[in-house]
This record gives C-alpha cells, sequence and structure tokens, in this order.
C-alpha cells in the first residue's frame, strides 16, 4: 500500500527534509522542502494523483506550492486542490524561467547587498524548472548573456551535471535588465537555453557525444540506395547506448544532427543540404523527421522500451537553430541510486569513449562505482 514518504518530499522528491504527521479528515503530513516550501498533503492527494510520478505534474504542483505557500499558513492540498491546481495553473515557459531565476538573483541581491549564494537544488520551484538540470541551463544562458557573472568561472556549468551550490552576482547588464522587467513589466525573450553548439563541435570530451541521427540509417541514405530508412540498430548502437553509458556514469549531452567529416566523402553528403563547420557536416535532424514534436515522441518511446520508463526523467532534450540547422541537445543527468541497461548489456564511459563490460569486468565496476 503506497504511504506518505516520511524523509522525502512527496512532490519533487528532496531527500532527507523535515515532516511530520498531521490529521485533518484523514491522514496526511506536513512537510518543509528546501525546494517547493511547506505545505501539508493529504494521503488521499499523494495515492491517487499523479504526483506521484508524474514529472511534468509534479514539477507544477511544485511551482504552486512554492509560490501560493508560506511556513506561517502552509497550503493544504487535498484531492479538490489538486484538480484546481492542475485545470488553472500552467508551468512557465522558458523565457518566464529565465525571467523568474533573474528576479530571483536581484531580489538576493539586495538581501546579500551583492553576491548571491546559491543550490541549483533549491531553485527548480521557484523558477518553474522540471529538475536541477533545467536549473543550470538557465543559469548558464544568463552567464552566456552576461547578466550575471560567477565567483567560480573555472568550467562550464553545463559539462557538470552534479553542479550544485553557486556564488554569483549580477553584472551591470543584469541589473538594467532587470529595471527593465521592473518597468515594463512584461517577458523578455531569450533564446532556448542551450550549451553552445559552436563549444560542443569543437571539444567534444568525456562527458559530450556527437551523433548524426536518432535512427536514420546516413549509411544508407548517402553510400547506399539513397533511400531514407528507419534502422533500430542505428539508434542501439549511438544514442541509446550513449544515453546508458551516460546515466552509468556521471552524465553528459548528446548532440544529435552533425557527423563527423571524416565519414563522409563530399559526393556522398553533397545528396543532402549540410554546411561545413569545424571537423563536421551540420546536417540538422528535420532531414529524419520534420515534426519534432513526433521526433520527441519516438526518442521517449526508442528510450522506455530499450532502457527504462524512468529515462524520460532524467534526460532532457532541446532543440537548438544553428547555422540554419535544427539539432538536438540531450542532456542525460547523473544519477546515482541504480544502474542502467540497454537492453540487459551494460555500458560505462572509458575517457571519450563508450564500452561494453561484460560478466566479471561489470561486477567489479559495480562494486568499484557503488550505488545506492
Ligand atoms: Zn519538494
Amino acid at each position: 500500500m503506497i504511504e506518505l514518504p516520511i524523509e522525502n518530499c512527496p512532490v519533487c522528491e528532496y531527500e532527507k527534509i523535515p515532516s511530520s504527521s498531521y490529521y485533518v479528515a484523514g491522514p496526511s503530513r506536513l512537510y518543509q522542502c528546501p525546494n517547493c516550501g511547506d505545505f501539508i498533503i493529504t494521503l488521499m492527494a499523494y495515492r491517487f494523483t499523479p504526483i506521484i510520478n508524474d514529472l511534468n505534474v509534479k514539477a507544477l504542483v511544485s511551482y504552486f506550492i512554492r509560490n501560493n505557500s508560506s511556513s506561517e499558513n502552509p497550503i493544504f492540498i487535498d484531492r479538490n486542490k489538486y484538480e484546481e491546481i492542475i485545470n488553472t495553473y500552467k508551468l512557465p515557459s522558458t523565457s518566464e524561467q529565465i525571467n523568474n531565476l533573474l528576479k530571483w538573483f536581484g531580489r538576493q541581491s539586495d538581501n546579500s547587498l551583492d553576491t548571491v549564494d546559491g543550490y541549483t537544488k533549491n531553485l527548480p520551484a521557484l523558477i518553474g524548472a522540471k529538475n536541477q538540470l533545467q536549473v543550470i541551463n538557465l543559469l548558464d544562458q544568463l552567464l552566456k548573456d552576461d547578466y550575471i557573472e560567477m565567483e567560480n568561472p573555472s568550467m562550464d556549468l553545463r559539462e557538470r551535471p552534479s553542479f550544485n551550490g553557486f556564488c554569483g552576482y549580477l553584472t551591470s547588464k543584469g541589473i538594467s535588465k532587470l529595471e527593465e522587467l521592473d518597468r515594463s513589466n512584461t517577458i523578455i525573450t531569450f533564446n532556448t537555453p542551450v550549451l553552445s553548439v559552436e563549444k560542443f563541435l569543437k571539444d567534444e570530451t568525456k562527458n559530450l557525444e556527437v551523433k548524426g541521427s536518432l535512427q536514420l540509417d546516413l549509411n544508407r541514405l548517402l553510400k547506399g540506395e539513397g533511400k531514407k530508412v528507419n534502422d533500430i540498430n542505428v539508434a542501439l548502437s549511438g544514442v541509446l547506448k550513449s544515453i546508458t553509458s551516460f546515466l552509468n556514469t556521471s552524465g553528459g549531452n548528446i548532440l544529435i544532427g552533425a557527423v563527423e567529416t571524416d565519414k563522409f566523402k563530399l559526393d556522398e553528403i553533397n545528396k543532402i543540404e549540410y554546411k561545413l563547420f569545424s571537423n563536421y557536416y551540420l546536417i540538422g535532424v528535420l532531414v529524419e523527421n520534420n515534426n519534432l514534436d513526433n521526433y520527441q515522441l519516438t526518442f521517449r518511446n526508442l528510450t522506455s522500451s530499450h532502457i527504462s520508463k524512468e529515462v524520460s526523467g532524467l534526460v532532457d532534450i532541446y532543440f537548438n537553430e544553428f547555422e540554419g540547422f535544427t539539432l538536438c541537445n540531450v542532456a542525460v543527468n547523473k544519477v546515482n541510486h541504480k544502474w542502467y541497461y540497454l537492453d540487459r548489456k551494460f555500458f560505462v564511459r572509458d575517457g571519450n569513449r563508450t564500452i561494453e563490460l561484460t560478466g566479471e569486468d561489470g561486477d567489479n565496476y559495480k562494486i568499484r562505482n557503488k550505488r545506492f
């Protein structure tokens, strides 16, 4: 029987938080979550709604709590309240999320007179993001646009999926942007936050991989008879394998829609539209599927059926426009609670390669890198 969790937030799953039982016309618990804020939820609302497993619902309810509850007057969520929330509330768009984050920076720097200390873990609910990784993406965008500065700018944020605590401040550009936001009371649009494609293609490293397509057989299209054919083996030996290995190592990013120039001769690549960039031919993902919703759906179906249903919660997909092509960025979260398999095969990263570990090698790896 499903019970209300005692140590974790039932909405965002934040671990080890204070909670206490409560009784209002049935069992309930009061939670004090650093991400969502303080709230009371009934066992029935937890047991009989998608709060328990739907990530979009979780994000929405979490965002609602953070914006409508306080420790003095914690909101009470029963099944009616839940219905009200999902019928009247909406998750903010990416631009709104960035605005929320920038405004938060403004409030924090007013309070602390300059530097802002934050935990990406405590911010998803505040800005309406689905997870910590999205927060990191948004921070990265603010950094790239010079609205904020970090005290420790040693590394690109997106390259460390475990990134948590940070110390930063608003730049003068950030301050004037905030003033503009206050004055106009409108949303200022930003580009979709993505890691820089340019940087990505120039230094493919341990946590970055570039793939030509999800499941379109490019060899058959460009070297073979020229037909567009999807082949599950392309996905299995490419994107899906990389996702599995990132999940078993420390997360990472996959960019889909570019191929290394040495893979195809000029008369081969000339059969489709492309653009030369660094050591890659940019081909984009529209050649594979010109309906991006459909592309995402295919992607989700492939990861659920060959890796795990959980993958959709651990992986974020963004589409980026770059040099006239639509590329797909797959951001894989760092996880440490269990191991993942691709059709029962076990893959890990070894430097900038993906390798399969079988038998004793796999056992030894799992002993050396414990997961709980
Ligand atoms: Zn929470």
